[in-house]
């Protein structure tokens, strides 16, 4: 048996978090009652349903997705933009995203329905390296290149040291860009770091998420993870 919550997460419904909201809002229902018990315990053969849909104990898939810009990364949107799911094709599984990219941010976003590695990934102290391509306006100097790598505060939000180069600078010296590599998934974190050091982003991507890269794929491709790859994210 297992709690409720978990198996919600395990099923890819949503972080667990999210899970014990969606019960204690009473939109989970166990053998036909709905249970608004946090520590409720199910096995194998209770029949669990989400907003009147079973919840599926399908096989777990990871998908590798270069998200073009212009695409939301939440697996439904109100306002009914294209979502990162619409672009994962030939998969019969109800994926989500592992963390998310700003709308007008490109780059590598996984995707799965193992709710489980999901929350694993994107806990802090799981540690995660994400490396970024920034297209900003102006170029850092030294002392706004030593501040990244030292960490920094903005409007109360502390930002852990992040790894930081200029890779290159335009003849102008209107623009530049640079690499910044983090561990933590805050909101708009780079958008953030790079404004409060004086170099607002212009353009952001997302090269690398751990040891996988966009190697082979271009924006809006997706892949899916081999054996080999999902056993070193775990
Ligand atoms: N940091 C941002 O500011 N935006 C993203 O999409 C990802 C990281």
């Amino acid at each position: 048996m297992e709690r409720l919550q978990k198996v919600l997460a395990h099923a890819g419904v949503a972080s667990r978090r999210q899970s014990e909201k969606l019960i204690m809002s009473g939109r989970v229902k166990v053998n036909g009652a709905a249970v608004t018990e946090l520590g409720t315990k199910v096995g194998v053969h209770d029949q669990i349903l989400v907003d009147g849909v079973p919840i599926s104990s399908e096989a777990p898939i990871y998908i590798m997705l270069y998200k073009p810009r212009g695409v939301v990364s939440t697996a439904n949107d109100d306002k009914g933009r294209k979502t990162v799911v619409d672009l994962v094709e030939n998969v019969s599984q109800r994926v989500y995203p592992v963390g998310r990219l700003d709308y007008d941010t490109s780059g590598l976003l996984l995707l799965t329905n193992d709710g489980e590695l999901a929350n694993r990934l994107t806990h802090p102290r799981y540690e995660v390296e994400k490396t970024y391509i920034a297209r900003v306006t102006g170029v850092p100097t030294n002392d706004a290149m030593k501040q990244l790598r030292q960490g920094i505060t903005v409007d109360g939000e502390t930002y852990a040291p992040a790894k930081s180069k200029v890779l290159s600078a335009a003849d102008d010296r209107k623009t530049a860009i640079i690499s910044l590599t983090i561990h933590e998934g805050k909101n708009h974190q780079v958008k953030k770091m790079l404004a409060a050091v004086g170099c607002p982003v212009e353009k952001l991507k997302r090269e690398q998420y751990g040891f996988l890269t966009l190697k082979g794929l271009n924006a809006g491709e997706a892949r899916q993870l081999k054996p080999e790859e999902v056993k070193e994210l775990r």
